[in-house]
């Protein structure tokens, strides 16, 4: 039997749907994407809950990005709401209430956190030892031997960082990758955007139908709610699809140790738990995500009108975000891989493993076990199309 697909991409997120339009239209292959979740999108789906609010399922997505060929890429499929992210920290005030200020942590950060004066006098000191409009981590900025930077970047450490991190990861910020604290680094500006990419915003009328545009194509054909370990076998020594052996590309988007049978040893992941509440007002909060990043068991906040500007009087949605250790049980989502040496060890096997296969591709957050956001994912995914095209 012969297949009537040239490639099969496993998983409707961003690797999968954007590998599988490339190849598809500029390539010209037949391809077949199996997608065991009932929708396509992946983690960036969104859709309109009971009230009729544009929510993201699981959890805010903004999307951002200097790459301007992956802009243009997905401006193919989607235009775009002008949206620029901002996010607060609410901390506990020492007057019983509560203090605001902008993260990531920015001048006016500080004068809100030291008063107007102190804060301005900090602010130069910290401006002539990093330079204007400079990203200084917080592990870099607490090795300053200067007794006020210290005190300054224990004050970041204790009220922005330490808790947050413990909340998200159950670690210390010590603990975990430095590049996933480097994200949110104190910024020595006024600029009190969370991102300051040249490109920023929300697909206009949302991120599933930007989706379903670029997977609208006749050379696919996604089939939804369809287990692929269910039709993909790779447990013998070539990938095989509903028993037939199967030598075009496969193109893994979902977990590399699932695939292989969790055969060394299951990848730790953080997973989240999203909880969603309806409210009957305008608006919550004022802004898109409030920061608890001294007190609460959540993390974040996020209210959706903000960001996707939907205009709905009366009723509002905002979703609070709980993490946890991903156990593997039914319904969890292994949301953020837990990069360290290590979990990138045994990863490690999964990828020589997977690498004895010369048709199969591991690519994507879960695949590769990496922290990408949208752009750098869909980046990723062009460049494997590509490859691909120049082989076949
Ligand atoms: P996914 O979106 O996880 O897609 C993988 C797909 O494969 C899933 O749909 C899954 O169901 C399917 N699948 C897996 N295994 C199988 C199988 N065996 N059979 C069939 N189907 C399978 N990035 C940003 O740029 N900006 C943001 O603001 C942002 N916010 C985020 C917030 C949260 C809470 C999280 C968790 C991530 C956020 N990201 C953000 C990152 C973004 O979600 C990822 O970059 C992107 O979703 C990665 O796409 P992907 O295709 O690799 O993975
Ligand atoms: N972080 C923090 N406090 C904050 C924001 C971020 O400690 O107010 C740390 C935390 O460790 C978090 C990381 O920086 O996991 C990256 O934050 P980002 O907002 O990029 O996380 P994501 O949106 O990917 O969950």
């Amino acid at each position: 039997m012969t297949h009537p697909y040239d490639i099969v991409v496993v998983g409707a997120g961003y690797a999968g749907s954007v590998a599988a339009r490339e190849l598809a239209q500029r390539g010209n292959k037949r391809v077949l994407v199996l997608e065991r979740r009932p929708h396509v999108g992946g983690n960036a789906y969104d859709c309109l809950d009971q009230a009729g609010i544009l929510i993201h399922q699981y959890g805010p997505h903004i999307f951002h990005t200097n790459n301007r060929q992956v802009f243009n890429w997905l401006s193919q499929f989607t235009a775009w709401r002008d949206y620029q992210h901002r996010v607060i920290a609410d901390i506990p005030g020492e007057d019983g209430g509560r203090m605001t200020f902008p993260v990531p942590f920015n001048l006016t950060s500080l004068e809100t956190a030291f008063g107007p004066e102190e804060g301005k006098r900090l602010g130069e000191k910290l401006l002539a030892a990093y330079g204007p409009e400079r990203k200084v981590t917080i592990l870099e900025l607490r090795q300053n031997t200067d007794p006020e930077i210290a005190a300054l970047a224990d004050y970041v450490y204790e009220h922005v960082f330490v808790r947050y991190t413990m909340k998200q990861w159950g670690q210390t910020p010590e603990e975990i990758d430095p590049n996933t604290t480097a994200r949110v680094p104190v910024f020595l500006s006024r600029d009190d955007r969370y991102f300051q990419d040249s490109c920023q915003g929300m697909p206009l009328e949302g991120y599933t139908p930007m989706f379903q545009r670029m997977l609208d194509h006749p050379n696919i054909t996604v089939e939804l709610g369809v287990e692929a370990l269910s039709r993909l076998d790779v447990s013998g020594a070539a990938v095989t699809l509903d028993g037939q052996p199967f030598a075009g590309p496969v193109i893994y988007t979902g977990q590399a140790d699932e695939l292989f049978g969790f055969q060394f040893g299951p990848l730790p992941y953080r997973t989240l738990d999203f909880r969603f509440e309806t409210l009957e007002q305008d608006d919550f909060q004022g802004y898109g995500t409030v920061n608890y990043t001294v007190d609460q068991d959540y993390t974040r906040i996020t209210e959706f009108k903000h960001m996707t500007g939907q205009v709905k009087p009366g009723v509002t949605t905002i979703v609070k975000e709980y993490s946890r250790a991903f156990t593997g049980g039914a319904g969890e989502t292994p949301y953020y891989a837990i990069i360290n040496p290590e979990n990138n060890a045994l990863y490690g096997k999964y990828r020589a493993l997977a690498d004895t296969f010369p048709n199969l591709y591991l690519l994507g957050r879960l695949a590769e076990y990496k922290y990408y956001n949208m752009d750098a994912i869909a980046a990723r995914a062009l460049e494997l199309a590509d490859e691909l095209l120049q082989q076949h």
